[in-house]
């Protein structure tokens, strides 16, 4: 019998799991040719998530929960996901329905057929702020025009992956994760479905807006360094510049003399090197933080309880 394993990252979803379960159990009694399990993994909720996961284990052995030990946010959640279950394929979807699980009987049927990783694709995308909508636009194309793979826009982490995906993401543990790229960078056979996303049932978007602009920086430093080579180029066409009208101030003082001018055109110059300097040192920067944090080699996560055992 086959194994399919549900990984369900969960951020103060006290109020969502109640309407989530029944959905799985339908989902689960409907397809009684396969084995289920159910992976939840608790993302430092302040809620009663964890209470909940519980409770729901000792109803039902097909619940398995993985408490992480404080909050890691969704990327790293997924990670520990990835590492607990044990099914021959897993499907990743939200706690808050967002992800429409009659959706993955499709996706089981594109699996048999051989696939290996089906992605469900928003035809739409629920209630979302125009400038988020604009924003997440602009990041996309940023990250397809300086990567050398395909970056799929409007696919989130819905979908179902095969075992050989899910050991492939294993393998990858740096420590500021941006899986959407992982997706893409890993290859494997894909296939798309269409969904229309809809809005969460209960809850807030754990999201706020500087978590969104720092995961998107994630994505671009994590898998292009196109921002440095810009820099480089930015740079040698301002030195370039800067020669040409060196040449000319310089014949210019040779055959007029220096009458002592152009204020303005220094503080110009001034500010706009400085601006150009601070911008590139900030690119360097940001990728020699990713090297710290890597360099440091830390855990990816810490568990604190696996299926009502403690973990040490
Ligand atoms: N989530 C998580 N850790 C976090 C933030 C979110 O595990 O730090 C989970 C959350 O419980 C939900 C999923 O990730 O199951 C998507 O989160 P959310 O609905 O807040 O994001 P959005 O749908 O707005 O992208
Ligand atoms: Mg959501």
């Amino acid at each position: 019998m086959k194994k399919i394993s549900i990984l369900i990252p969960c951020h103060n979803e006290e109020q969502s799991l109640p309407l989530l379960y029944p959905e799985l159990v339908k989902l689960m009694d409907g397809h009684a040719a396969y084995e289920w399990e159910l992976m939840f993994v608790n993302d430092g909720s302040t809620d009663g998530t964890l209470q909940a996961l519980r409770q729901l284990r000792r109803q039902d052995k097909r619940v398995n929960y993985v408490d992480l030990s404080r909050n890691f946010g969704k990327e790293t959640a997924m990670l520990a996901g990835f590492d607990y279950v044990t099914g021959d394929c897993m499907v990743i979807i939200d706690a808050d329905l967002q992800d429409p699980p009659e959706l993955i009987p499709e996706m089981l049927q594109w699996w048999e057929q051989g696939y290996e990783d089906v992605y469900a694709r928003r035809k739409t995308r629920g209630r979302e702020s125009w400038l988020r909508k604009r924003l997440s636009l602009l990041f996309y194309r940023i990250l397809q025009s300086s990567s050398r793979f395909d970056v799929l826009q409007n696919v989130g982490d819905f979908r179902l992956l095969d075992r050989r995906c899910i050991n492939a993401l294993k393998k990858m543990r740096e420590s500021e994760r941006y899986t959407k790229g992982m997706y893409c960078w890993i290859g494997f056979k894909k296939k798309e479905i269409l969904f229309d996303r809809g809005d969460r049932v209960a809850g807030n978007s754990s999201w706020n807006f500087r978590q969104l602009f720092s995961l998107a920086i994630d994505g671009i430093t994590s898998f292009t360094t196109v921002p440095l080579r810009v820099s480089t180029i930015v740079g040698f066409i301002v030195s370039m510049l800067a020669f040409v009208y060196m040449i000319y101030v310089f014949i210019k003082a040779l055959i007029w003399g220096d009458p002592v001018q152009g204020y303005p055109s220094l503080v110009i110059l001034l500010l706009f090197l400085g601006g150009i300097q601070l911008l590139s040192l900030g690119i360097i920067g940001e990728y020699i933080g990713r090297i710290y944090n890597e360099a440091k080699n830390r855990p990816d996560y810490l568990v604190r309880e696996f299926n009502d055992e403690n973990v040490l």
